[in-house]
């Protein structure tokens, strides 16, 4: 698919650093749910600065839909990103991502590596499938969660999140550590997608093999 000029119709804050962007929808314009493109801005200097981010929005919606964590501290595509609005462009390249469903089973994220489950969950709700699956989510502290009331109305009880720091008294930092896979996962004969910074998914993969889950059943992005 050749480079697509698209305008920003909406942005909005969903965590104090992640900002959902509603793009226009170029026609006949397709993604598989879970897949990503390689995305620029339209202005002098940027063009050719591609990062990846994934669509989260249903495939055959009106509109695109990008969720993108925002890092402030350094000179990147995003804190660029931080400074759009309605009306400015972006340039949408390849389409690609290793990471589509395969059946029913548990997804692994940390921090804005739920982007590509987001989008497959909502897909499953929208065909009436979501039955079957969990998400378990990690993130810093509550305020970080991404679109923390979808995802709880969607999974309910199979919506389980734990928060490496937070700051309330009583509340135990939490890792997605062996014993906490063992306590909550159970079955490890299942798919296993898994998604976030290459350390978590490393480090998730291979407690995932050692617990007993087959390298084919593990979807993630190589
Ligand atoms: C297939 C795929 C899909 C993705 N989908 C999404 C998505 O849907 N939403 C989303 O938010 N992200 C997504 N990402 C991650 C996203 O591509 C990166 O966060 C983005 O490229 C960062 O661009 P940047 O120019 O701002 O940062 P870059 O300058 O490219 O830096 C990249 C990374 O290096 C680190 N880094 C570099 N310099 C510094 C510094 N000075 N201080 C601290 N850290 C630093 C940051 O952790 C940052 O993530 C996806 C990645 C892949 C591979």
């Amino acid at each position: 698919m050749s480079a697509r000029i698209v305008s920003i119709l909406h942005t909005e804050y969903v965590t104090p650093d992640v900002k959902r962007f509603t793009l226009e929808r170029p026609p006949g314009y397709t993604f598989v749910p879970g897949q990503a493109t390689d995305v620029s801005i339209n202005k002098p200097g940027w063009e050719q600065q591609l990062r990846p981010f994934t669509f989260t929005g249903l495939p055959e919606a009106k509109r695109l839909e990008l969720i993108i964590k925002i890092y402030e501290k350094h000179d990147g595509v995003t804190k660029q990103l931080a400074l759009l609005r309605t009306g400015d462009e972006l340039i949408l390249h390849e389409v690609f991502g290793a990471i589509t469903y395969k059946g029913p089973g548990y997804f692994i994220a940390g921090g804005a590596g739920v982007t590509p489950f987001i989008a497959i969950l909502r897909d499953l709700h929208e065909r009436k499938k979501l039955r079957g699956n969990t998400l378990l989510l990690s993130n810093r502290t509550s305020d970080d969660v991404i679109l923390d009331e979808e995802l709880t109305k969607l999974l309910g009880k199979h919506f389980l999140k734990v928060f490496t720091r937070q700051n309330v008294i009583g509340f135990h930092e939490r890792r997605i550590d062996r014993d906490l896979l063992v306590t909550l996962v159970q079955d490890f004969d299942q798919h296993f997608y898994v998604c976030g910074p290459d350390d978590f998914v490393s480090g998730i993969n291979g407690l995932l093999l050692g617990l007993g889950a087959r390298s084919e059943s593990l979807v993630f992005e190589q």
